[in-house]
């Protein structure tokens, strides 16, 4: 896509160039210039990972802000799941969907709401005669981008059905108007409180494509001291909450995967992990199952960054909170046999594949022999030292730059003292 706009970015001044994200970053999007981490557009998932690793704070994630939601008249807030998991003791949703009312919210929807009614929808799916199976949930955006960059064979098997998020948007502000006529559509603003950058990077790019009904997405770091403030437990509170089990779920690994009711799915967590499993499905090699639930994160949506508690402790408070709901609190209408047309997206953003080396096989394949000749003259240690995380993608980069040599300071140090 022309133009990617991310949410995941480098402030200059504090990287040192210590090579840290660059030994981690899963796509190797990160190269060491002049000696400064510098992101690759192209090959950049948002997943985050770049954010946890850096010692120095210089990779940060972008988003919205509560001060942009006052363009609108009416103001929705739709938290997301994890949301819930960031508070010690909490034992009623309800405190924090009235807190979100105190800093300024009108109205609040839970994305846990719609994922029980996106749960729905993805059984009927997977009974569905014809539907190639096992389906991928398109829930996680990162693992959206990553398949269309790195495993484009395996695009078409995400489940073409929008994710928890914007069905929440959509029924919330088809709410807002029924309940408000007075209003104009544009009057009525929805903001996702968001665990990641990945959710950021979605709304700003496919906004247009998908007809995405999200106006702005702010961290739940930035919410969660203005709510720790707002949710006064001796106050009387509404009774807002709308979800059950089922809903909330969502917010850790395994729990979109459980909500299908149906034995046959298989749940990862992660990047490296979820890289390992898209390898093994490329490759045929997992067992027969009709649903894969793929989180970026550790953990699932718990584990974004700009969460602000452990992932661990979140997951084990979610557990404790589920139990005092109902398993769900959304169903399909009775009767209703088809899954709504508007919670389908038409078509996937098509990436030119990280892959594919050359215009044509022929080119592929004389490029592909020319970087195994660069790597095999390369130490093969991995260092970092060239700017690029492995021998392999430094010889990658100087193949699809055009050039012939390797530009490697151990290499160079080594035929110095060998007086080549
Ligand atoms: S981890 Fe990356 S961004 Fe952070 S200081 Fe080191 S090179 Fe710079
Ligand atoms: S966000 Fe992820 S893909 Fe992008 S540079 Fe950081 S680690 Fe790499």
């Amino acid at each position: 896509m022309e133009g990617y706009r991310h949410s995941v970015l480098l402030d200059k001044d504090k990287c040192t160039g210590c090579t840290t994200c660059l030994q981690h970053c899963p796509t190797e999007a990160i190269r060491i210039v002049d000696g400064k981490a510098r992101i690759d557009s192209d090959r950049c998932i948002d997943c985050g990972e770049c954010i946890r690793r850096c010692p120095h704070q210089a990779k940060k994630a972008s988003a919205g802000s509560l001060e942009n939601m006052q363009r609108f008249r009416y103001k929705i807030a739709l938290p997301a799941p994890s949301l819930y998991a960031q508070f010690d003791n909490l034992d009623d949703i309800d405190y924090v969907l009235n807190g979100l009312k105190k800093i300024g919210f009108d109205e609040v929807f839970e994305v846990s709401k719609a994922a029980e009614f996106v749960s729905e929808y993805t059984r009927r799916y997977i009974r569905t005669e014809g539907i190639r199976l096992p389906v991928i949930s398109s829930a996680c955006p990162v693992v959206v981008r990553l398949i269309n960059l790195l495993f484009p064979s395996l695009s078409e098997s995400i489940i073409h059905l929008h994710p928890p998020v914007e069905v929440a948007a959509r029924m919330a502000k088809k709410r807002a108007m029924e309940a408000h006529p007075e209003l104009k559509e544009e009057e009525i603003g929805v903001c996702f409180i968001s665990p990641c950058p990945g959710k950021v990077s979605y709304v700003s790019n496919y906004k247009e494509l998908y007809d995405l009904h999200i106006d702005e997405v702010v961290p739940i770091s930035d919410v969660y001291f203005l709510l720790i403030n707002a949710m006064k437990r001796e106050e009387a509170i509404e009774s807002l909450s709308e979800s059950g089990m089922i809903g909330v779920g969502w917010a850790s690994s395994g729990g979109e995967s459980t909500a299908i009711l149906n034995e046959g799915y298989l749940a990862a967590d992660g990047i490296d992990n979820v890289i390992r499993v898209l390898n093994q499905i490329e490759d045929g090699n997992i067992p027969p199952v009709n649903f894969i639930e793929l989180n970026a994160c550790p953990g699932g949506c718990v584990g974004g960054v700009m969460t602000v508690q452990n992932p661990f402790i979140s997951k084990s408070r979610l557990q404790s909170l589920r139990r005092y709901l109902p398993v769900s609190m959304n169903r399909m209408p009775e009767g209703e046999r088809y899954i709504p047309q508007e919670a389908f997206f038409n078509k996937i953003e098509e990436f030119a594949p990280e892959r594919r080396l050359g215009s044509s096989m022929a080119e592929s394949m004389r490029m592909m022999s020319d970087i195994q000749r660069l790597k095999n003259m390369l130490p093969g240690i991995d260092c970092g030292a060239c700017g690029a995380p492995t021998c392999r993608a430094h010889a990658e980069d100087i193949v699809r730059a055009g050039g012939q040599e390797p530009d490697c300071p151990i290499l160079k140090a080594r035929m110095l003292s060998e007086g080549k």
